[in-house]
């Protein structure tokens, strides 16, 4: 019984963090052994903002320095990074928020290298249109598009 321990522990884990049921988390967790990038796009966007200024952004250092605010002179600072796109990949949008005020913004940014999913060209309909579809990888959040679930209807 100890050998599937830790593979159920870390099921667990991800149940715990991203609130899937067992079953959905072991598949993402089977889907992400197969794509090394995957996790690479989960650390992508899966930070905290820093608590000074002073501190690099643990997003990984790609973003810019936040803006003055105009209203309260305050300076933005990066707070979250999500998909930005339904069908590039390495689009994402970085939100940033002021630290004086309720004052935010986003930035869309190119990250080479570092895709939050695979984009595939796939044939569509009885008019075989090739149109790009994207799989958003298993553990990122992406506001347009569901993460890969199996064809269920
Ligand atoms: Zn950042
Ligand atoms: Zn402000």
């Amino acid at each position: 019984m100890t050998t599937n321990r830790g593979r159920k522990d870390v099921i667990r884990d991800r149940m715990a963090a991203t609130g899937e049921s067992y079953n959905v988390a072991a598949r993402n967790l089977k889907a992400m052994k197969d794509m090394g990038a995957t996790r690479e796009a989960v650390v992508t966007q899966r930070w905290r903002p820093v608590d000074s200024l002073d501190l690099p952004c643990p997003c990984g250092g790609t973003c810019e320095p936040g803006d003055m605010c105009e209203q309260c002179h305050a300076q933005h600072r990066h707070v979250a990074r999500y998909p930005g796109s339904a069908t590039e990949v390495e689009t994402w949008v970085d939100r940033y928020e002021c630290t004086g005020c309720p004052a935010s913004y986003t930035l869309l940014v190119e990250l080479p290298g570092r895709p939050w999913g695979v984009a595939e060209t796939v044939i569509q309909g009885g008019s075989a249109e090739e149109v790009v579809r994207a799989r958003v990888f298993p553990g990122v959040v992406h506001p347009l598009l569901k993460p890969e679930t199996p064809e269920e209807d």
